[in-house]
């Protein structure tokens, strides 16, 4: 399959206009369809294009789902904290006639483990946690080891643990809350392709978007939420965007003798090994070790790195788990911001009617709800009112300058 065009010659019958075209329907696309067709300010029409309806394939399904407010840079932290208070409020926030779907957050906590080296990171991150009003605490090595007794800590200094509101959600639940309250709403979602972008002759604005089905839509603007495939969608207005699609694998395993104390939260070791429980299981991960970008329809799940690397490293730091064998496993996308691993939102300087919502690598999830509301700001009033995404535009791609987040999963 080709990531995004060029399909058939665009002949075919234009469709009525549209305020807004959202390109992904997964849980980015309808979060943004979500929050502008609840703002009361926002009278526009909205269109989503979805190629794969059944979402089986897009990084929202594949993801590890989980929710975490240790991050380096406060927008990030920020993002997450409304997650939190947006799941909180879920029933309320997309009920259609009572109903809405199960969330089942765990909150869990997520535990940063460190080295000597690693902690000045730890604590400089753990200021600026705390100034955003994060729950975390800093945990010595005695004390991790009272704590978490199936840890080998000899090799730690310490860690970094949240104290509440981080943990795991049902993925597709959350997205299904988002498409459901935004289709009630009046959002139209077509299963179609995009596959052009038409603009006028000066080339700084988009006319219409171009399907495989032959149709073109005309609208007002495009909003860029395609996930891995974002670089193909920008592509077809020759916008750099430097998103490429990343192997993550997921294994979920069982323990012969499971752990004794507190749920396992999600533990992430100092070579970036990660691990939680799954209840009636554990699941865990890591990144690969030739990260490179891979084609956008390959999925094959690397075996060879949970033998190498994955394995070992659970062995080592929770000795219990040498006696694990594995129930289900399956690998996903992230969209990997190649400069600086941060997200990409809101218009191109150059073509301002369309919109990046993009690269969201490990972190997209929990970032959906807040990005989504903030994104409708910008579309609806001009500019940011909650959570100020200026850091995260796209200027900043064309000049070549990074805004690194270093709590990076
Ligand atoms: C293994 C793994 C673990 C993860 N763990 C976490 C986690 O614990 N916490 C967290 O917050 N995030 C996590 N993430 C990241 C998170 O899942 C993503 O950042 C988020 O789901 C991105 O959503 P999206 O809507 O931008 O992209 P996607 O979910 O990929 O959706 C993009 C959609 O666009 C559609 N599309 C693409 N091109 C076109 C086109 N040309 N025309 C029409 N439709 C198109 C696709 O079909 C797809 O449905 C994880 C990801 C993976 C892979």
């Amino acid at each position: 399959m080709t990531p995004a065009g060029p399909g058939p010659n665009h002949s075919g019958p234009t469709l009525s206009g549209y305020g807004t075209v959202i390109v992904g329907g997964a849980v980015m696309g309808s979060s943004l369809a979500y929050w502008l067709s609840e703002n009361s300010d926002h009278d526009e029409t909205i269109l989503v294009v979805e190629m794969d309806p059944t979402y089986q394939l897009a990084s929202t399904t594949l993801s590890e789902a989980s929710i975490r407010h240790q991050f380096s840079e406060p927008v990030n932290i920020l993002l997450s904290m409304f997650a939190t208070e947006f799941i909180a409020s879920f029933h309320h926030n997309v009920q259609v006639g009572g109903e809405s779907p199960d969330l089942g957050f765990r909150d869990t906590g997520y535990l940063f483990l460190a080295t000597e080296d690693g902690m000045d990171v730890l604590r400089e991150n753990h200021e600026v946690q705390r100034s955003c009003g994060a729950d975390v605490r800093l945990l010595s090595r005695g004390e991790l080891a009272g704590r978490f007794s199936y840890l080998h800590v000899d090799d730690l200094a310490g860690g970094s643990l949240g104290l509440q509101h981080e943990g795991t959600l049902d993925a597709y639940s959350l997205m299904r809350g988002f498409q459901q309250r935004a289709r009630h709403n009046g959002v139209q979602y077509v299963t179609d392709r995009v596959t052009g972008l038409r603009t006028n002759n000066a080339g700084d604005r988009v006319t219409h978007v171009e399907l495989a089905s032959n149709a073109a839509v005309a609208c007002d603007r495009v909003v860029n939420c395609a996930g891995p495939r974002a670089r193909w969608v920008s592509d077809l207005v020759n916008l750099p965007l430097p998103v490429e699609p990343r192997i993550r694998g997921a294994w979920v395993f069982d323990c012969r003798t499971p752990l004794e104390g507190p749920t396992l939260p999600l533990t992430i070791d100092i070579n970036g090994m990660h691990v939680r429980t799954e209840p009636p299981h554990y699941l865990a991960g890591a990144p690969p070790i030739d990260d490179a970008a891979v084609d956008p329809d390959d999925f094959k799940v690397r075996d060879a790195e949970w033998e190498e690397v994955l394995w070992p490293a659970l062995a080592h730091r929770i000795p219990a788990f040498e006696r694990i064998g594995v129930t289900h496993r399956w690998a996903g996308h992230y969209a990997y911001n190649t400069l600086d691993q941060n997200a990409v939102v809101g218009p191109a300087e150059e073509i301002p009617n369309f919109y990046f919502c993009n690269g969201f690598s490990g972190h997209g999830l929990q970032q959906s709800a807040g990005v989504g509301r903030a994104l409708n700001e910008l579309i609806t009033y001009g500019e940011y009112r909650t959570i100020d995404l200026s850091q995260m535009g796209h200027g900043r791609i064309v000049r070549n300058e990074p805004f690194l987040e270093r709590a990076i999963i």
